[in-house]
This record gives C-alpha cells, structure tokens and sequence, in this order.
C-alpha cells in the first residue's frame, strides 16, 4: 500500500506530473472483433447435450468441444463460481487472467474473450451472453465477473496464520482435474491457475488500491455463458464463500450449487467460423536464428 507520510518530498512539478492524461495500454478496438451475431445465431438453434451440477465447497471437471456453448448459471442460491480453462489437447495452454485483464479491464461482460498464456495468446472462449451485466460498476467501484482476484488457498491462509482449509477454490480445482484427468494430485495442482471470478462482485478501493469483495448481486436463474473457440477442459469450484459477503476459506458461509451447462449448435451454424490459431510470433526473442 502506498504510506500515508511519504519519507520523500514531492518535487516542485509533481502537479503537473500527476495532471497528464491516461492513455489505455490496449485500445480493444485493436482487437479482433468476435462475430456476436453469429455466435447467437448459432446459439439460438443450439441442442443441450450436457449438464454437470458443481455441489458447494467442491469443484467439477467438464469438456467443451470448439465451437459449444457452456452456461454457468445460479441455482438455489447467491454463489460464486471460480472458473479455469485449458486446452484439451495441450494443458499448457491455459487461461491468462492477468493479460485478459490488461486487454479488456479488471470486469468482463458479454463480447469480451478469455485469453490463452504465452506463447500461444488466442481467444480460447467468447462471453455471449450476462444476466449481470446491468450490474455496471456500483459506488464502490466494485464489479462482477472480475481477473483481479486469483482464489482462494490454503497457502494463504496459512501465511496469514489459519488454520489451512481444504476445500478453498485452489484445492477444489485440483481435485477436480486430477479426478477428471486421472492425474496425481500434485500434478492436477501444477496446472491450476488465476481465475475468473464468475459472479463475485469486487473491486478496489479508491483511497487504498486494496482489494475488496462484497455480496454479489447473483440469484438463482442468473448466468453467464461462453462460446468455446477452442477444444476446452473447463473446472469450477463453487467457492466456500458462498456470495462473499463476509469471508471464505471456512465452512461458515452459506454456500449453494453452481451449474454447468453445455449446448451444441445446430450443423453449418458456425459457416465461416474457425478456430482462432495460436500467435504467430515466432519466438526468436531477439536472438538470430
Ligand atoms: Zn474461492
């Protein structure tokens, strides 16, 4: 945090330094639009052809084929969901919050793309559609959907003196995938990484930068839904923070179910469409080849 007594005098133009306008890092209009209508198109013709019920306190593995949709939805109650993506052919190529932030801000909505880690860098799923997204930014300045939080751990929680809890969002999403994909759990662990808060409300506070959370705005009915531009291997944890409204990493909140489900377009909904190569840069990094 920044010290309330700087130990150092501001120069005499520190005014004027701090009076220059920003300037966004990433202007989205550079990226590569997605096609909405066609992806609701294809949406609106599309058949379910599976569900898989996240329970409280726990996570669920599940596949969608390039070119699916997948629906998170609450049921039962306020809950939020931490979410991982993973090419199914190559778990290397994984969700990237922190560059997903920098290219679309620190809340995603509808139109916005979950991006892959280096050095592959492609649109790995599109969001196409959020109940929330009346939601906005409250007084707070707190949001929905955020790629400012990573998840809840028990690593965490030990440095900061508690008790470890083993059915933080870390440990659910490990379990998970070492279920799904028969793996040692210290190898499901490895490939577990920074989320997508699905329907938290977070933010950071303007005085302090520090990070908070609060209730989110969720009800059960509510959902948030992606269009796979890749072959994905997906897990969710339904957080044992139930809504966040007070703490997590403990077995004190309410906590509900969150669902998972997978829709599959009609055939020769999707003419035109293909999935997104991986980045053409060539890797040399400055060294002659
Ligand atoms: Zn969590």
């Amino acid at each position: 945090m920044k010290p309330d007594n700087p130990e150092h005098q501001p120069p005499d133009d520190a005014a004027a330094r701090r009076a220059v306008a920003p300037v966004f890092v990433y202007p989205p209009e550079a990226l590569p639009a997605p096609d909405l209508a066609l992806y609701r198109a294809a949406r609106s013709g599309a058949a379910k052809v599976g569900e898989v019920l996240v329970p409280p306190r726990d996570a669920r593995a599940f596949e969608v084929a390039a070119g699916q949709f997948f629906r998170i939805s609450s049921v039962e109650g306020p809950q939020v969901g931490d979410l991982n993506l993973w090419n199914a052919r190559d778990l290397a190529e994984r969700f990237y919050s922190g560059k997903t932030r920098a290219l679309h801000g620190t809340h995603l909505s509808t139109g916005d793309r979950l991006w892959s880690s280096f050095p592959y860098l492609r649109a790995m799923a599109t969001i196409t559609d959020d109940t929330l997204d009346w939601y906005g930014f409250d007084g707070d300045g707190g949001a929905v959907h955020d790629v400012i939080g990573t998840r809840c751990d028990p690593y965490t929680q030990c440095l900061l003196g508690g008790d470890p809890y083993h059915y933080c969002c870390h440990s659910n999403l490990t379990r998970a995938l070492a279920d799904h994909l028969k793996l040692p759990l210290a190898e499901a662990e490895a490939q577990v990484h920074d989320v997508l808060n699905v329907f938290m409300c977070t933010g950071f506070s303007r005085d302090t930068g520090q990070y908070f959370m609060k209730a989110s705005p969720v009800r059960p009915g509510d959902y948030l839904e992606f269009f796979a531009e890749i072959d994905l291997i997906g897990a969710l944890s339904a957080c044992p923070g139930g809504d966040c409204s007070a703490g997590h990493s403990s077995d004190e909140a309410a906590c509900f179910p969150l669902m998972v489900e997978i829709f599959a377009p009609a055939d020769g909904a999707l003419t035109g469409w293909a999935p997104a190569p991986a980045s053409g840069y060539d890797r040399s990094h400055g060294r002659q080849q």
